[in-house]
């Protein structure tokens, strides 16, 4: 059975002195702390703790021979995503972490696949290395949720996915700079809280704000961590758009009727929330995810669809194998 994790992140082991490269302060920086371990540093501040599975294919493969994942689908982690930097060195950094992911995807005997990232606060920089990316051998983009205060329903942003759609990139949504990070600075709770709470609004703005009317079929978009909030507060949206005009905004059709054009990742951490989800978006809607290799990842990579109590076996299958590979494009 194939078995695809869309969802993982790579974090390099070594980087340019970015401060210097680029002027300031506050650039990611890694500081090793042992053979395989090191801490990412964001000026002076740490920012996380991260081992070898972040950059080490041989590492990498050995996990996923653990867990029984043929391949996976490497993105960036989104505190490199640079939005908030000046466009000609997000660009210059996206450039080097593409090229970083495909180096790192050479050496993983076939099964490592990379999704790009893009300096997606200038649209036509961001439609250029996509384009650049896709040549040199990524199956698509991952991007932050929105930019700064412009959500996906944004003209500029809604070009860029349109770009993608005709590259046939697909595209991985990631929650990143989360909202209220002072009443949610406890506790992770920004992870808790924040992420699929900017997951959702994401997912909300594009329908309400008519995006998926403006956008082709063909466009092949996938959210993270389950579509965060989403999926359990359609209702709510649902039951508001019929009665309340100021909430259809552009959207042509209510907010159910747009579940077609867009996946889900699985992770979710929790069988009846995962069987939810599945009843909600659809069984071809659903694609394996874990966030590896993270604390707050999936342990067992593809534990929790494989061992669900709720779905056939043939559901299993599509969630872990031919619904990432149909997002992808690839047999
Ligand atoms: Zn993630």
């Amino acid at each position: 059975m194939s078995v695809i994790d869309v969802h993982n992140h790579f974090f390099p082991e070594t980087f340019p002195d970015l401060d210097r490269r680029y002027g300031g302060t506050d650039w990611p920086a890694v500081k090793r702390t042992g053979p395989d371990t090191a801490t990412v540093m964001l000026g002076d501040k740490p920012f996380r703790d991260i081992d070898a599975a972040c950059w080490d294919p041989t590492r990498r493969l050995a996990d996923m021979d653990r867990d029984g994942v043929e391949r996976q689908v490497i993105s960036a982690t989104p505190v490199l995503f640079s939005y908030q930097r000046k466009p000609e060195h997000a660009l210059d950094f996206a450039r080097l972490m593409n090229d970083t992911a495909l180096e790192i995807c050479a050496r993983g005997q076939g099964r490592l696949l990379a999704l790009a990232q893009v300096p997606l606060q200038d649209v036509d920089a961001a439609c250029r290395e996509a384009e650049r990316a896709m040549r040199s051998g990524h199956h698509g983009v991952q991007i932050g949720n929105h930019v700064g205060p412009k959500n996906l329903d944004d003209d500029g942003l809604v070009a860029f996915l349109h770009h993608c759609a005709d590259l046939g990139a697909a595209v991985l949504v990631h929650p990143w700079d989360m909202m209220e990070r002072e009443r949610t600075a406890k506790y992770m709770m920004a992870w808790t809280v924040g992420m699929p709470a900017e997951t959702q609004l994401a997912i909300v703005s594009m329908i309400l704000g008519g995006a998926f009317d403006r956008l082709p079929r063909s466009l092949r978009l996938c959210f993270a961590h389950g579509g965060g909030s989403f999926a359990f507060l359609l209702g709510r949206l649902e039951n508001a758009w019929h009665h309340k005009d100021t909430v259809r905004g552009k959207s042509e059709h209510p907010p159910s009727h747009y579940l077609d054009r867009f996946s889900v990742d699985s992770a979710v951490f929790d069988d009846r929330t995962l069987k939810f989800l599945v009843d909600t978006m659809g069984e071809d809607r659903v694609l394996l995810g874990s966030d590896y290799p993270f604390p707050l990842g999936e342990q067992r990579v593809g534990a929790l669809v494989r061992e669900s109590n709720y779905l056939s076996d043939a559901v299993k299958a599509k969630i872990v194998g031919a619904n990432v590979e149909r997002f992808l494009g690839v047999g």
